[in-house]
């Protein structure tokens, strides 16, 4: 087990399985930069075996599929079946919901439990001008499938000062009325907001959100798993919701994330620009790719920030968020 020195070790596995993306997001990509894959991207079974040569060499319990749009991606039902073979404590999926109708029913007869979708405001002209790609409608209806197909669903929201302000609450409202855990993000400095004014004309703090929240519901905080990026709020008889906090209060001390770009890449820290290749090892003879990802790990795990989040110039949709 690679273990760095203030403790910290991989327990949590996030795969980008397509770089590609049919949305194109203000806060993840600049405009006119979309929908490209990786230039040799990993196949589904490449995939698989980069997984299968990690979780031999950390602890990882969960495992998470991102992009880029992971359901565009030619691997997502290889992928996602090839982990059957894996004794993951929680297998979840990010996506953006666009075409989730159609494939609610076949992950939910998978390993998949649990789904995050993507999802900044419910008015569909401040839709298409945040997400620039899709509609709302689709989103709202794969999310209904989901829950349907018996999926716990929650719905990843990035306020922005200039997108979505109005949304708090009906967001809020609407996750409330369905069961589901609302999570906002706080806008991270990354790939083309880093040193750019952008990001602090557009940055809404967990202070300004609790404080929204605060004129309308009564809330408290609650205890959450001690490497859970989500600090987590309950309202009573209503349900939860939760802020990832990057800025306001950061988390690297517990950060147990490791991350696999579909290029073949291995990411120990979004704050960091460093980036270690593991394509050519997944073709070798088991023991000996082994012994050199170990070696390679090392080096992952030492670009974890020790304290703070910084920003970097990899971008959401290539690393997976
Ligand atoms: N395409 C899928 C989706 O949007 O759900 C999965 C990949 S996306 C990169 C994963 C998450 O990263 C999304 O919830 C998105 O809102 C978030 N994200 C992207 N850029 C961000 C940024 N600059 N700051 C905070 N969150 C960001
Ligand atoms: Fe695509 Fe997700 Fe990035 Fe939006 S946040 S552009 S949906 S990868």
């Amino acid at each position: 087990m690679i273990v760095d020195r203030q403790g910290r070790y991989f327990r949590n596995l996030r795969v980008s399985i397509t770089a590609a993306c049919n949305f194109a997001c203000t806060y993840c990509v600049p405009e006119g930069y979309r929908r490209q894959k990786a230039k040799r991207p990993l196949n589904g079974s490449q995939l698989l075996q980069a997984v299968k040569l990690l979780t031999r060499l950390n602890p990882i319990e969960k495992l998470r599929i991102t992009g880029g749009e992971p359901l565009i991606s030619e691997y997502f039902d290889e992928f996602v079946s090839g982990l059957a073979a894996f004794d993951f404590k929680d297998v979840s999926l990010t996506t953006n919901g666009q075409f989730l109708v159609g494939k609610a029913a076949f992950i939910a007869s998978q390993k998949i439990r649990r789904i995050n979708v993507s999802l900044d405001t419910l008015d569909p002209v401040k839709f298409r001008a945040i997400n620039r790609g899709g509609d709302l409608d689709s989103v709202l209806n794969g999310i209904d499938a989901a829950q349907k197909h018996g999926l716990s669903v929650k719905v990843n929201a990035v306020p922005t000062r200039s997108g979505n302000l109005d949304q708090i609450v009906k967001l809020l409202d609407y996750c409330l009325q369905r069961n589901i855990e609302l999570r906002f993000i706080e806008l991270m400095k990354m790939g083309h907001l880093l040193g750019s004014s952008e990001f602090s004309n557009e940055f809404v703090s967990m202070d300004y959100l609790l404080r929204e929240i605060g004129n309308v519901y009564d809330f408290h905080r609650v205890e959450t798993a001690f490497d859970s990026t989500s600090i987590r709020f309950e309202i009573p008889g209503k349900g939860f919701f939760g802020v990832i906090a990057n800025e306001s209060q950061p988390f690297c001390e517990s950060c147990t994330r490791l991350r696999l770009s579909s290029s073949g890449y291995l990411h120990g820290c979004l704050s960091s620009t460093n980036k270690h290749y593991i394509a050519d090892l997944l073709e070798m003879p088991e023991n000996e790719a082994l012994g050199i990802l170990g070696e390679r790990l090392t080096h992952v795990i030492a670009d974890k920030q020790s304290t703070a989040f910084r920003g970097g110039q990899t971008i959401m949709r290539v690393v997976g968020g």
